[in-house]
């Protein structure tokens, strides 16, 4: 089977179980994507009355849904869990005290151009800015890429750092969304990377198996079974409606391929604030063979105050879920706090904890 890869591209019309090589290529099915808010509203019988405010918002950061996904919304529903994490609102424009370009602090810890190091072990590339999907929570929406992508300098200046660093065993691929980049540029990344001894693991934080499981198809799987470090792919989901049979068959793909599934979500008003909602993600994804990861506080970046739940509130909806599931799918609920190393655990404490 492995030495029979190049073969099964060729073979892939004829011998093709899991039906990747009948659509058009996710090339295609990418630009083809949804950017007009008058063709969403459209689509999904939307009042009419949304559109100039999409529009407006989408000014700064522009409405992108693959059809796949919009397919998995509801008709003439403003408040469908899916909808929501997708189109520009006039609440985006309102300015929040507190909300900020750059919520995390990536800029400050830049070890390379598009190289992010902030925890001991792990290094994140910054592989390019674009993605499938534009959530409108995102909060490297206001992220210079243009100046920040690694790929600008062929990856050099991100590939000599981690030479010179051994304590990094892990580097993630991140973005945007690094599985925006073609085959063969992920292949000269990860060749490049494989020259270096100490690492040890490829992760990759990917919307694609989500938003655009076609992504997932005979070139992907070849290049990811091409690459001997161990795999993880960390995908993000917040809304078990998100899980349909194509995320389910790309999720199989995945694995089958030697990969570890996880899964981050973020805490969002409107989206999946109800321990239901969460339970049942957490139940959707281990049906998918994905074990939930992270659950993300909203990072409090501009334009996205409307997403915000008060801290006591996510901590009460994470209590309910640990009495509800088994722990390996309660994610943990974290917070990023600029400096910290590593993502804050969000727990409850009864008092203010004392100095130390
Ligand atoms: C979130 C993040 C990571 C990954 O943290 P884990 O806790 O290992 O998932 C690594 N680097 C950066 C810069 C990050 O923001
Ligand atoms: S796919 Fe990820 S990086 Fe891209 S807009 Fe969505 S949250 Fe942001």
């Amino acid at each position: 089977m492995i030495a029979a890869t190049s073969q099964a591209n060729q073979l892939a019309s004829s011998f093709d179980p899991v039906g990747i090589a009948a659509g058009p290529g996710w090339q295609r099915l990418l630009a083809d994507a949804v950017t007009d808010p008058k063709e969403l509203c459209s689509l999904l019988e939307l009042d009419p009355a949304l559109v100039l405010p999409a529009i407006a918002a989408a000014k700064g950061f522009a409405l992108r849904v693959p059809r796949g996904y919009v397919a998995r919304m509801r008709k003439g529903d403003p408040n469908d869990p899916l909808l929501l994490q997708v189109l520009p609102l006039a609440a985006e424009l309102d300015v929040v005290a507190g909300f900020v370009t750059d919520p995390v602090g990536d800029l400050d810890r830049r070890a390379a151009q598009g190289l992010l190091h902030k925890y001991h072990g792990r290094a994140l590339l910054v592989t390019t800015g674009a993605c499938a999907i534009h959530c409108r929570y995102c909060f490297r929406r206001h992220f210079p890429y243009q100046d920040e992508s690694a790929l600008q300098q062929g990856w050099q200046a991100a590939i000599e750092h981690l030479r010179a660093d051994p304590s990094v065993e892990e580097v993630i691929l991140s973005g945007g969304d690094p599985w925006s980049l073609s085959d063969r540029r992920l292949k000269q990344l990860t060749d490049a990377l494989q020259t270096l001894p100490h690492i040890r693991r490829l992760r990759i934080h990917t919307r694609y198996p989500i938003v655009l499981p076609e992504r997932i198809d005979f070139g992907l799987l070849d290049w990811l079974r091409g690459v001997r470090l161990q795999k993880v792919v960390v995908m993000h989901a917040n809304h078990a409606r998100e899980l349909d049979e194509p995320v389910r068959q790309a999720c199989q793909r995945l694995a089958s391929a030697g990969v570890t599934l996880l899964n981050q979500s973020v805490l969002l008003k409107g989206v999946n604030d109800s321990a239901a909602a969460l339970a049942e993600l957490s139940e959707a994804l281990f049906e998918t063979h994905v074990l939930p990861y992270y659950l993300h506080v909203l990072d409090k970046v501009q334009g996205s105050a409307h997403f915000d739940l008060a801290e006591a509130r996510a901590l009460e909806l994470h209590r309910e879920l640990l009495a509800r599931l088994p722990g390996y799918l309660v994610p943990k609920l974290v917070r990023e706090v600029a400096g910290e190393p590593s993502k804050t655990p969000v727990i409850g404490t009864a008092e203010p904890l004392a100095e130390h």
